[in-house]
Formats: structure tokens, C-alpha cells, sequence
């Protein structure tokens, strides 16, 4: 473990980082975040430490991907923590830059990837894809890395972050890696800090409607209809939450399934009193050969 972590504010300091440890032939991977840092963060970081030799973090509450009325002004924002947690887990560099260095005044650009970010995420929240993909291709070209290291957690982020390096041919590589969770299978976030100890148990209802998905699909071999409807029916019996979606998607194009296919995908968000969450589940179906 090395506990030579540094930090740098300014996108010339990261920059004058990062080259220094090119020119010693280092391969650069990059985590970007929010901070808040978890179990699931740092999954990464540890996926990225297998992988290159100069782990790059990136810190930012990116302000163009929250909604009007969403929790931007309250997300956390435990930087020295979360500085503990990356030198433990033996990050070389944090990159936590203000918000007035990424976005200066007369800032007017943003990319956009259609079609797969309006969907599911992206028609519940108008406008968020648009912000995370432009923070990530920023991010990209500030820190330039080698690998870029994302959470299937996110399991439609990662996949719009995958086109947009394919569409515009941005030289980096993708890793998504498996989604971290409690021992009692909710997927660890850095919003579950705002649940109660009651919601906290509401919110367990996601991933178990997502195994309920699971043993429809794959061991009832049901349609993606019938398993849609057990999730559904087991989300919609549960006091203090409100439902957005609960689907059974192609894995990558996220167009809602009719039929079973090989590689498919149940994806939910749901409300738990002001607290959103999401969850999702890879589901593969071993086809008879
Ligand atoms: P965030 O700070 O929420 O923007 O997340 C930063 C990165 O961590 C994203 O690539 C997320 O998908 C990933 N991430 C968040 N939660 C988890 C988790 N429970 N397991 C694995 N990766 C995660």
C-alpha cells in the first residue's frame, strides 16, 4: 500500500500530475465520482490498482447532471473521509476541483448521446444524462487516462459512457465493474445516507424484486412480462415506497423486452420517502445447447 496520496485543485496541477507519471511510464486509470466515498468506490479504485499504475480519483459534485429539484445543495460532501478512504486504499492522486475551473463563466458546450439517454434514467430525469456525459468527457480530457473505471450500478451511465467513447473515438478504455452491496443486499450509495433506519428496510424491497426477476426469468423461465409484473407486484406491496420503472431490458440497447433474450437486464427506481433510488441486475439466461 502506498500512502503517497496527492491532491491537486487546478486542472494545470492534475495535468503537470499526470504527465509526470506518464513520462515514468506509468498507465493511468481514472475513477471518477461524486465522493461520499463507499465500499463500491473504492471496488473500483482497487479494480483500477490491478490494472494501471497511477490511480487517479476524481472528486466532483457535478452540478449540470442535478435536477432543479433534486439534492444537489445537500449531497455530501465529506472530503476529508473520503481523502482518508483513497489513501487507505492506495490512490496516487484526488482531483477535487471547484466548480468555477470546470465550469467558467461562458462555458456552452455539452454532449449528448440521444436515444439510449432518454430513456428509463433519462425520462425521469430530463437532462441529467447530457450533464454526466459531458463531466466524463471532460474528466477524459483533463486527466487523459489510459482506463476509466465505472460501476455497474449505474448500469445505463456506464453504457451511454461507452458511446460516447465509440462515438467519438476518445482514447480511453472502459471497465465496468459489479455493483458492491450490504450484506442484506442493498446496493451500497452514497444517497443511502439519507435514509432512516425504517427506509433503509423499505429499500431493500430493489434488490429483492430484482432476485424475484432473477428466479422468474431464470429458473420459472418466464417471459420478461410475467417477471416485469412480479417486480412490480412486489414493489407496488411496500408502504412508503413509490415506484418510477421496473423493467426487463435488451442489456444493451435498453429497449424494453417482450421475449426472453441471452443477455437482458432488470433495471428499478423507486422513491423511499425524498430519497431516489436505483438498482439493476445483469440477468443471463443459460440457454440449452
Ligand atoms: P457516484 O459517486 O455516485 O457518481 O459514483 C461514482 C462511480 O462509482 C460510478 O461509476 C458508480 O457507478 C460507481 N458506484 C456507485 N455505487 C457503486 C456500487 N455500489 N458498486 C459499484 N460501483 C458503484
Amino acid at each position: 500500500m502506498t500512502d503517497s496520496l496527492a491532491t491537486v485543485q487546478t486542472i494545470d496541477d492534475l495535468r503537470l500530475a499526470v504527465r509526470e507519471a506518464r513520462l515514468a511510464g506509468k498507465k493511468i486509470g481514472c475513477v471518477p465520482t461524486m465522493g461520499a466515498l463507499h465500499d463500491g468506490h473504492i471496488s473500483l479504485v482497487e479494480a483500477a490498482r490491478r490494472e494501471t499504475d497511477f490511480v487517479v480519483v476524481t472528486i466532483f459534485v457535478n452540478p449540470t447532471q442535478f435536477g432543479p429539484n433534486e439534492d444537489l445543495a445537500k449531497y455530501p460532501r465529506p472530503l476529508e473521509a473520503d481523502l482518508d478512504k483513497c489513501r487507505a486504499a492506495g490512490v496516487d492522486l484526488v482531483f477535487n476541483p471547484d466548480v468555477e475551473s470546470v465550469y467558467p463563466s461562458g462555458d456552452a458546450t455539452f454532449v449528448e448521446v440521444p436515444g439510449l439517454s432518454e430513456v428509463l434514467e433519462g425520462a425521469h430525469r430530463p437532462g441529467h444524462f447530457r450533464g454526466v456525459t459531458t463531466i466524463v468527457l471532460k474528466l477524459f480530457n483533463m486527466v487523459l487516462p489510459d482506463v476509466a473505471f465505472f460501476g455497474q450500478k449505474d448500469y445505463q451511465q456506464q453504457l451511454l459512457i461507452r458511446h460516447l467513447v465509440d462515438d467519438l473515438n476518445v482514447a480511453v478504455e472502459i471497465r465496468t465493474c459489479p455493483t458492491i452491496r450490504e450484506p442484506d443486499g442493498l446496493a451500497m450509495s452514497s444517497r443511502n445516507a439519507y435514509l432512516s433506519p425504517e427506509e433503509r428496510q423499505t429499500a431493500l424491497a430493489l434488490s429483492q424484486a430484482l432476485k424475484i426477476a432473477e428466479q422468474s426469468l431464470c429458473d420459472e423461465r418466464q417471459s420478461p412480462v410475467e417477471a416485469r409484473v412480479r417486480m412490480i407486484e412486489h414493489l407496488t406491496s411496500i408502504p412508503g415506497l413509490v415506484l418510477d420503472y421496473a423493467t426487463v431490458a435488451d442489456a444493451y440497447s435498453l429497449k424494453e423486452l417482450d421475449e426472453a433474450s441471452g443477455e437482458m437486464v432488470a433495471l428499478i427506481a423507486a422513491r423511499v420517502g425524498t430519497t431516489r433510488l436505483i438498482d439493476n441486475l445483469p440477468i443471463s439466461l443459460r440457454l440449452p445447447v
